[in-house]
């Protein structure tokens, strides 16, 4: 199934969502420890609550709450978004290509195919 890059990125506005939705569930995972994280590191640095940072990094009214976090988690939201658009792109772009030689898949960053390893040019158009 393509997986459309806006959408992917739509997603990641609730953390997690948007790895999810491209199946990236490690990668989810990662982005939703770090936004945990920054609220944590942040709320004691602002002198939020513990309870409240973790509010905050949950949802979006959570983070209302916590105001002072906004800013922080906010950019971090927005990295894990652009994140998710990043490796949309890079999943349609390489289920657009196939290798000229076996037909399959090709990650364009290799330089060659990972199957029968026919090395290819790319040619941006
Ligand atoms: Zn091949």
């Amino acid at each position: 199934m393509q997986r459309r890059p806006v959408v992917a990125a739509a997603l990641a506005v609730v953390p997690a969502l948007g790895h999810a939705y491209l199946r990236r569930w490690t990668r989810g995972i990662a982005w939703l420890s770090l936004l945990t994280g920054s609220a944590l590191v942040f709320a004691g640095v602002v002198g939020v609550g513990v309870g409240d940072a973790l509010a905050a990094s949950a949802t979006w009214t959570g983070l209302a709450s916590g105001s002072a976090l906004v800013v922080p988690l906010g950019v971090v939201i927005a990295l894990s978004s652009a994140d998710a658009y990043v490796l949309a792109r890079r999943d349609a772009r390489r289920g657009a290509l196939a290798c000229p030689q076996c037909g399959r898949g090709v990650d364009l960053s290799l330089g060659f195919c990972w199957y029968c390893s026919v090395e290819f040019e790319y040619v941006e158009r």
